[in-house]
């Protein structure tokens, strides 16, 4: 059918929007080369204000991100000898040269990884096993956490940061340095669909496929955004690449750890925001607090941009009833997916209640029933599969878990299910994988398991998530004790979050103790029936 990009002899769903001119995968052509021939197409007038920092209020204009990039990008080289194939981690909250940053690494090949700035020094340390890195730009409150490298750590809110965006030691071209489409462009970790952490390398094409084309969403232009998600995430950073290559001007607000919903109305006023890209604890925030809102002018607001984890049909509903006339888009994908792979781009999309929008250019969809294999027709659920240019190039150094992701095909399970329906339209169902959402960070069971696990009074865990309204999910752990062993809930709580590896968000929220854990016949834990026995447990209360 071709209103639903059905194709029922080949089981797929194939992107109704009209397909997106990408380089051929052979030309050696970079992220960046392809930013700025997109950049040069429709440039943004140089005095156009394109970065603003809402905390400190300070503006870069368009001509100075030029500027700026320029000059980094020959410090990078000069100053610290950054060549092709280096990775370089960056570990600080939004920043307003994060941005600039991540461009200019790019150009010249280095590997960017950046890692939220909540984790803890042994969960960094154990992230660089992975990435490798010979330079890290932190902020300079959490720079101690980052381990010693060949060339140290470089504070980004710092004097000495800003001098290498001013006036580089010496000239040099950026000649010499080839980077090719299947270069790796950034490692970005994630809990996959089977648990533990792994690192997602991402490709300069799939960079590349990310911005590319007419993919902007329901709003008129210029715009003038407001992120609020993090550029660690896929989200904020291929958000950030986008904005700056739209030529938009990207309110950022990640300086200030006390951001609350009156500075984000204040700043939406001040700055005439049209845009507001947001994850769903956000909007969670702004419907159950409607009187907070009703002290400002928001009428510069268009659109919404929700994405990261699902957003409730109340939700949906109550925004819509208390900001009527703002579009509601919605993104749905994975790290593994380069962020969004599914949605809503035009205004007319928003209307339909629940979808997370259609099938972006030039990529393929299968839902794919998780218990038989088969490929299923519209309106069934079962597991997305995705393909195409915004697929990942696998797993750093974990081959076995790169196969169980991305088929021999260069089909990605997400894990997820959904279904699409007649007219294209993905909507989520639920998580096949285990793994928590907190606030849209991943908590893995695994792991938390593992340390409940090693206290001397727990004989087996199995940690599952609890829906929780402001955060989406919570872990809950299920333990079963030793017999003849009293510790309490309290006790084994503080016991995990004391662990040095164990960030805030992943603390767990409650305990129960049970006397053995459901297992099937394989021996694996049935989550689903803990998570049933949790919520039966809960609507008791
Ligand atoms: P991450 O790699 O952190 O972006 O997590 C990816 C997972 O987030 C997906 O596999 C989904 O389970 C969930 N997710 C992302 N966007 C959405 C959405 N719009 N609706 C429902 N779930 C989502």
């Amino acid at each position: 059918d071709p209103n639903s990009g059905f194709c029922s002899k080949t089981m797929t769903f194939h992107s109704l929007r009209s397909p997106v001119s990408l380089p051929p995968e052979s030309a050696p052509i970079s992220f960046t080369d392809f930013f700025f021939f997109m950049l040069q197409s429709s440039p943004p007038s140089p005095t156009a204000v394109v970065l603003i920092d809402a905390t400190t209020r300070r503006r870069i204009l368009h001509t100075e991100l030029i500027f700026r990039f320029e000059n980094l990008v020959t410090s990078l080289r000069t100053h610290f000898g950054l060549s092709k194939g280096d990775c370089a981690v960056v570990f600080t909250p939004n920043n307003i040269f994060t941005p600039i940053l991540y461009l200019s690494l790019l150009s010249i090949g280095v590997v960017i990884s950046p890692v939220n700035p909540a984790a803890t020094a042994p969960e960094i340390h154990h992230l660089i096993r992975h990435s490798k890195p010979v330079i890290a730009f932190a902020s300079s409150d959490s720079a101690h956490k980052i381990p010693l490298l060949k060339h140290g750590v470089v504070a980004i809110d710092s004097v000495e940061f800003e001098s290498l965006m001013e006036s580089p030691s010496e000239k040099t071209e950026n000649r010499g340095i080839k980077v090719n489409q299947s270069d790796v462009a950034t490692i970005l970790y994630s809990s996959g669909t089977t648990g533990g952490i792994k690192g997602v390398a991402l490709t300069h094409r799939n960079l590349t496929a990310a911005i590319a084309g007419g993919m902007r969403p329901v709003r008129s232009s210029p715009t003038v955004v407001l992120c609020t998600v993090p550029f660690f995430h896929v989200y904020g950073l291929v958000f950030s690449l986008r904005s700056m290559v739209s030529g938009d001007c990207m309110v950022i607000t990640g300086g200030s750890r006390s951001f609350g919903l009156r500075k984000m109305y204040g700043v939406i006023y001040e700055y005439r925001v049209s845009l507001l890209a947001l994850a769903p604890p956000l909007i969670v925030k702004m419907v159950n607090d409607t009187a907070i809102m009703d002290g400002y002018d928001l009428s510069s607001l268009e659109a919404v941009l929700c994405g990261g984890a699902h957003l409730s049909k109340s939700m949906i509903q109550r925004l819509r009833k208390r900001l009527p006339k703002v579009k509601l888009a919605q993104a749905y994908g994975l790290t593994e997916t380069t962020g969004r792979v599914f949605s809503t781009m035009v205004p007319d999309e928003t209307q339909v209640e629940g979808a997370t929008g259609k099938l972006l250019p030039n990529c393929e969809a299968k839902i794919v029933d998780p218990e038989t294999g088969a490929a299923l027709p519209p309106a069934k659920p079962g597991e997305l599969w995705v393909r195409g240019p915004l697929v990942m190039k696998g797993y750093v150094d974990n081959e076995e878990a790169t196969v169980g992701t991305l088929d021999s095909d260069g089909w990605l399970r997400t894990g997820d299910l959904c279904y699409i329906n007649n007219e294209g339209f993905l909507f989520f169902v639920d998580r096949i994988k285990e793994l928590i959402k907190y606030k849209g960070y991943q908590v893995a069971p695994a792991e938390l398991e593992h340390l409940l696990n090693s206290h001397p009074d727990v004989v087996e865990s199995a940690v599952v998530p609890l829906s929780d309204e402001e955060a989406g999910q919570v872990p809950v752990a299920f333990v079963v004790r030793q017999s003849g062993s009293n510790i309490d809930e309290s006790k084994l709580k503080h016991f995990v979050a004391q662990q040095a590896c164990v960030s805030p968000y992943k603390r767990i929220r409650r305990i129960m103790f049970i006397d053995s854990l459901p297992k099937n016949a394989s021996g694996k834990v049935m989550r689903k029936e803990l998570v049933i026995k949790l919520s039966s447990a809960t609507s008791k209360l």
